[in-house]
Order: structure tokens, then sequence, then C-alpha cells
């Protein structure tokens, strides 16, 4: 096809426009639309695919033609969280303008979502087979640490389904990411972060309530804190 770019984005755009908010009452019709929007957008991964779904979070296989090697997975998902405060664009409009879809989910992660999808009903429209089978997996509710990523984990590992390769949601295009590099950077991500929980404990001699002393514990580890957070040197 020459020149999608413009129905990528409105495929993109009609997306973002199906408010996927995961445990919000209503979300479960809204799903339901949008899973229907799904089937019409790839109807060669409806026609060529298996595909399973667990509560709403899909795993789909595309059979390979030789297997010789292990099977790959790319996953993503398409739920979102909700869109409070003020938006340059209503959040749910998928408003396309200067050059781009706006929209909560733009990012995190319905691009990445759309993106797989149609590069995977692209590749079978244009008539090829991957060599060894591909996985593609879809949750609706990652954002709120649901069950559907458990429930696929778990269906792979009984069926004994090793995998070569997983790709998974990862970053963005960002602009001046950090001093010294200016200009757009695509973030390739190979390693997620994790929780780090750090205890800091301050100690200071006994008193009464009633007549506070100045500089207790709780001041010191508030002003360090602040001090913390004011040097930025735990956020990129
Ligand atoms: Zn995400």
């Amino acid at each position: 096809m020459k020149n999608p770019e413009k129905r990528y984005a409105k495929e993109l755009a009609s997306m973002i426009k199906y408010p996927t908010i995961a445990g919000v009452s209503g979300s479960d019709r809204v799903f339901h639309r949008f899973r229907k929007k799904m089937t019409s957008f790839f109807p060669h991964i409806l026609e060529k695919c298996d595909i399973l779904d667990f509560d709403g979070s899909f795993l789909i296989k595309l059979k390979g033609s030789k297997n010789t090697n292990l099977p790959s997975l790319i996953m993503s998902h398409h739920d979102v969280v909700e869109a409070y405060g003020d938006w340059k664009y209503p959040p749910f409009s998928g408003t396309i303008a200067d050059g781009r879809v706006w929209g909560r989910g733009a990012i995190d992660n319905k691009a990445m979502f759309w993106g797989m999808m149609r590069a995977v009903d692209d590749f079978i429209a244009e008539g090829h087979v991957p060599e060894s089978d591909l996985y593609i997996v879809t949750t609706c509710d990652e954002e709120i640490a649901g069950s559907g990523a458990k429930l696929i984990a778990k269906y792979l590992n009984d069926s004994g389904i090793k995998l070569r390769l997983v790709l998974d949601e990862g970053g963005m295009i960002v602009t001046d990411v950090m001093p010294g590099l200016t200009g757009h950077y695509a973030m390739l991500g190979v390693t997620e972060k994790r929780i780090c929980d750090v205890r800091f404990t301050a100690r200071g001699a006994g008193g009464h309530a009633s007549v506070p002393s100045k500089n207790t514990p709780l001041a010191r580890l508030a002003s360090f804190v602040s001090e913390v957070e004011a040097n930025d040197i735990y956020y990129m």
C-alpha cells in the first residue's frame, strides 16, 4: 500500500476513542465494543490464527511453517488508566493534529498494541508465513495488575510451550531525554525496572510530646526526602 500513514493514524485514533479503562463500572461493554472493532481491523489474524480468550485477554497463535526454532512472543495491552486533569485534546477523542495521534493510550499502550496487530495482519495479508510459531498476547487488565497475563503464562507453562524471544511493551520516542543527548530517541528497553524499597532510619533522644524539641528524627527524615526529590537523583 502506498503512503499508508493516514489510514494507520486513523486506525490508531479510532482505537483510542474506546475508553478501555480496566476495573471501572461499565467497562465490560466498552471492552466488548473494542473487541468487535479489533476483529474488523485485523481480518487476516482472525482468519489464520488460533485465538484463545482468557476473560478478555488474548493469546493469538500464528503457525510457523518449519518450527526449527522455538516460538517467539510479542505482547502488549489494550486497557488504559483513567484520564483526569487538563488535556490538550479530549483524552478519548483520538484527535489527529500536529502530525500526531493524541489521547489516553496513544503511548501506553495502544500504539504498540495496534502496531503489532497491524504488522502481523499485513504480514499475513502479503502471503507470508513465519518459519516458527509466533504468539501475540494482548491483555485487558495490565493497568490494574489483573489476571490476564497470569492466566496466559500459566497456560503456556502448562502446555510446555517454551519461547525463544519475548518482546513486551517498552520505551517510546522521546526528545532530549537526558543531559548531553539532544534530539529524538526511540528508547529500547532491554530490561524492566522493579520496585526497590529502601528503609531510612533516623534516631533521636526521647522526650515528651508536650514539649517537642527541634530537629526531631521526623523533621530530619522529611528534609532528607525533600533533598533527594529536589536533586532529581532518582529521576531520569
Ligand atoms: Zn503499559
